[in-house]
């Protein structure tokens, strides 16, 4: 018998009917012959409502009680849909991430899972039972053990933990499109679906904003070998493998585009040029969890120098309020910030070592008009920092330039 997770998105169980219709397929998965394990987000927009209603208290929720409150938003969507399944003569447990025996770190709304204890999820399933674990959550480690979550969007990485946890056959990620596409597809309509994608490029655009996956969800599958299948709740086409040798479908090309609008600047102006520097701006930011993308410095004139590095925007106050007094104390003139600013990427194992992908990047940006900003590269990555107002111009115009519609 297999054993399969599955994990459904909040779009697919947004509503009443739409949670019917997540059990009718956790349902014909189970009726094939399969043990069943579900991972489920909050329903709908019920995320953005809670940070919502939390900050019409404070504008500094305290990092606790904000997990305890986002916690509860799969705690719902776990009930019913185990509701459903037990409606319909199906044996369904819930449990929410603490009960899963998923263990974090204290990280709050950060949190990396340590280790998962199947134990519970394992006596369900050998009772023959459906067991739904709440995405997004877990508990942290130590003598408090508080509910901690993962991040935005780590529904997908507890469902990859869980697999890997349970050396399940696959982990399918259900969602709102049928699978992973050149670009997203609400954005280029021309995107076209691709079978199959590596780890290593999924990684890439998860990270730099392709949010059909939660990037760490990718690092897991990649490091506990879990194949991922990405396809839709609500359609039977075949979807998108994410696996370790996918196949050189095409060869010498960019496999697709990513662009991610929570993106802040800030330049640090007139620093003294010498050792030391860098590292105790950066430092206290890593201690405080921040991370930092894009670092770039100007060469010194007259052994003063500026430097330009990017966070994400809900970090832009933390890590202001962390750099201002490093930079004064350091006799530096000033931090300037920019939050109107995205990141654009192309990215494909096939450009690796091949020249020419940057050059006809900046050439069709250049085309249309648009600032390239700064520039990021890893070896199958190309990142631009352009002005967020010209993003859609951004992908479609790149889309058209790699061919990316086109099935090569
Ligand atoms: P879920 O709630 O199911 O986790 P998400 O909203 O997190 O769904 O992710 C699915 C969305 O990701 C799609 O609706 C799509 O707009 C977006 N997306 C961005 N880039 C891509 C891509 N390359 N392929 C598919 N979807 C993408
Ligand atoms: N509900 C959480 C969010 O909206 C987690 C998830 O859906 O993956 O980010
Ligand atoms: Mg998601």
């Amino acid at each position: 018998m297999a054993l399969i997770v599955q994990k459904y998105g909040g779009s697919s169980v947004a509503d009443a009917e739409r949670i019917k219709n997540v059990a009718r397929r956790v349902a014909k998965a189970k009726d094939e012959g399969n043990q069943v394990v579900v991972v489920i987000s909050a329903m709908g927009d019920t995320t953005d409502y809670l940070i919502e209603k939390a900050l019409e208290i404070t504008d500094h929720p305290d990092l606790r009680e904000f997990d305890a409150l986002l916690a509860t938003g799969e705690q719902q969507s776990m009930a019913f849909l185990a509701m459903a399944l037990i409606a319909t003569g199906y044996g369904a447990t819930s449990l929410s991430g603490a009960q899963a025996g998923i263990t974090t770190d204290t990280v709050h709304s950060q949190a990396r899972i340590l280790k998962i204890d199947p134990k519970r999820i394992r006596k369900e399933l050998d009772k023959g039972n459906i067991v739904i674990v709440a995405g997004f959550q877990g508990i942290s480690k130590g003598e408090e053990e508080d509910i901690t979550t993962l991040g935005r969007g780590g529904s997908d990485t507890t469902a990859v933990a869980l697999a890997a946890s349970l050396s399940a056959e696959i982990c399918q990620i259900h969602t709102d499109v049928e699978g992973v596409y050149t670009a997203d597809p609400h954005l280029i309509p021309g995107a076209r679906k691709l079978k199959e994608i590596g780890y290593e490029e999924m990684l890439e655009l998860a990270s730099y904003g392709a949010r059909v996956m939660h990037n760490r969800a990718v690092e897991l599958g990649e490091l506990y070998n879990v194949p991922i299948l990405v396809a839709s709740s609500f359609s039977d086409s075949p979807g998108t493998i994410i696996c370790k040798e996918a196949s050189m479908e095409v060869k010498n090309k960019a496999r697709g585009i990513a662009y991610d609008t929570n993106v802040s600047k800030v330049t640090v102006v007139g620093v003294p040029d010498h050792p030391g520097i860098a590292a105790a701006i950066f430092e206290p930011l890593a201690r405080a969890n921040i991370s930092v993308d894009t670092i770039v410095q100007n060469a010194s004139i007259n052994n003063i120098t500026d430097l330009t590095f990017t966070v994400a925007r809900n970090d832009l106050i933390k890590a202001m309020s962390i750099v201002e007094p490093v930079v004064k104390s350091v006799g530096g003139k000033q931090c300037v910030t920019d939050s109107t600013l995205a990141k654009v990427s192309i990215v494909g194992t096939g450009m690796q070592n091949t020249p020419g992908y940057a050059a006809r990047m900046f050439r069709t940006l250049h085309e249309q008009g648009i600032n390239i900003q700064l520039i990021t590269t890893s070896e199958i990555r190309i990142t631009c920092i352009i002005s967020e107002d010209r993003v859609k111009d951004a992908v479609q115009a790149l889309h058209q330039a790699f061919e990316l519609e086109k099935e090569t």
